[in-house]
């Protein structure tokens, strides 16, 4: 239906999931579809070991193999991926510009899906021992440590609902918090309160994470007493927040304070033509298939908008 290379019917930001689904989706309704994706297709999914939960895999599948599945189902239909990095944007319009370092990209819908990351606790060994003991996902990798003992940093809903999740699994759970009370919501503290398997260590940070080949514990420094005491566990949850990449559209489009794009389950944000689906958006739970269902959404809305 475009007319030249650098316009398109519909236009994605970020080869992730929830993009690759909306690409796959507005290309098989006929509309012609290109994916920008700055690093490699796949997002956060692409970095994920082994993934349990997306149904229809009974053996599982590595990030990686789902990646490139999502994407090749997608350009089995035409999508073409470009592999650049969106810069600029102008979404106001009818017709919206898409800036990269080499070119302007224009197309009546624009799709954002550039996800959104974990925040790190910031220790030097954190990095390396990710998927050795060290996550950021409670529902992704909590059964792996069944029967086991556990930490959770943080004190904010997440952290709280993490640990709530853990304790159904794991033997023992410790919640560390820097301050005196939880950030959770009323909710989860009284839910907390039954809970005999949860310990929660007030005032305190994790200072390091002991390791041989997987993680062996932590070293938490109450800040109170000044005192450094390790705690043997085999894994470490990291619940301090994530951090959505909308530094790009947050004048355009509505967000919330955190920076979350708000769109509601249709994906359609502030700006008409202007969808948000995946990580990206303000949602309840950030996991593979509601970023794909996300992105099957806005297809939908986008085939209608785009016949008005
Ligand atoms: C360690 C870890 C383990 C996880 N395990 C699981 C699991 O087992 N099961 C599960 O269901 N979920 C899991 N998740 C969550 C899941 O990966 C995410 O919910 C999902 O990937 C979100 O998809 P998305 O498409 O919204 O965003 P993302 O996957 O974050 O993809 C966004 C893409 O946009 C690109 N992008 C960003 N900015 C730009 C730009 N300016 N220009 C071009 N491209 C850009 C990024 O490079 C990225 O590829 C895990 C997450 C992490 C971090």
């Amino acid at each position: 239906m475009s007319d030249s290379p650098t316009t398109s019917d519909v236009l994605v930001i970020g080869g992730g999931p929830a993009g690759y689904t909306c690409a796959l989706y507005a290309a098989r309704a006929g509309f012609s579809v290109q994916v920008l994706e700055k690093l490699a297709p796949g997002g956060q999914m692409a970095t994920t070991d082994v993934i349990d939960n997306y149904p229809g895999f009974p053996q599982g599948v590595t990030g990686f193999d789902l990646a490139e599945k999502m994407k090749q189902s997608a350009e089995r239909f035409g999508v073409q991926t470009k592999l650049t990095e969106v810069v600029g944007v102008s979404l106001a319009g009818d017709v919206k510009e898409v800036r990269t370092k080499k070119e302007t990209l224009r197309a009546r819908a624009v799709v954002l899906a550039t996800g959104a990351s974990p925040r790190e606790l910031g220790l030097p060994e954190e990095n390396s021992l990710r998927g050795r003991g060290v996550s950021y996902c409670a529902t992704c990798d909590g059964m792996f440590y069944r029967g086991q003992t556990v930490c959770v940093v943080g004190g904010g809903n997440t952290a709280a609902a993490d640990a709530l999740y853990l304790a159904r699994l794991c033997e023992k759970v410790y919640l560390i918090h820097r301050r005196n009370q939880l950030r959770a919501s009323k909710v989860y503290r009284d839910a907390l309160e039954g809970v005999e398997n949860v310990e929660i260590l007030w005032n305190s940070t994790v200072s390091a994470i002991l390791h041989e080949d997987t993680v062996t514990g932590v070293a938490v420094l109450n800040k109170h007493t000044g005192e450094t005491t390790s705690l043997p566990c085999s894994g470490v949850f990291v619940a301090v927040g994530t951090v959505p990449e909308s530094g790009l559209f947050k004048d355009q489009v509505e967000t919330d304070e955190a920076g979350y794009v708000l769109a509601d389950e249709t994906t359609q944000t502030s700006l008409p033509g202007v969808y948000a689906i995946g990580d990206l958006r303000k949602k309840p739970l950030r996991q593979v298939v509601t970023a794909a269902a996300d992105g099957a959404v806005a297809a939908r809305c986008i085939e209608e908008y785009l016949a008005l």
